[in-house]
């Protein structure tokens, strides 16, 4: 299983540490990027993540994974085209 993984959860996906904890229905859950958030009913229904990526804990994500400076520019230019709506 991986260490990180990601919940959706009070209106965005959130990445958190399996080490610290599994997401449960109403329980708060501690995120990479610093936030408690608290999954419910339609968090966990599939195909329906459709809130947006929480851009700090990308951020962290990244970081704990050990990514080179190149690569998170790389992110940071997929980023900026998804902001400008261009693909
Ligand atoms: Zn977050």
């Amino acid at each position: 299983m991986q260490r990180y993984l990601w919940q959706q959860a009070d209106g965005a996906r959130h990445a958190y540490d399996t080490e610290q904890g599994e997401p449960e229905l109403g329980r708060p859950l501690a995120t990479l990027c610093g936030a408690t958030v608290v999954p419910r009913t339609q968090d966990y229904v599939p195909g329906m993540w459709l809130d947006p990526t929480c851009e700090a804990c990308e951020d962290a994500l990244v970081v704990v994974a050990g990514w080179s400076a190149e690569e998170m520019a790389v992110l940071r230019g997929h980023r900026d085209r998804r902001v400008s709506g261009a693909q």
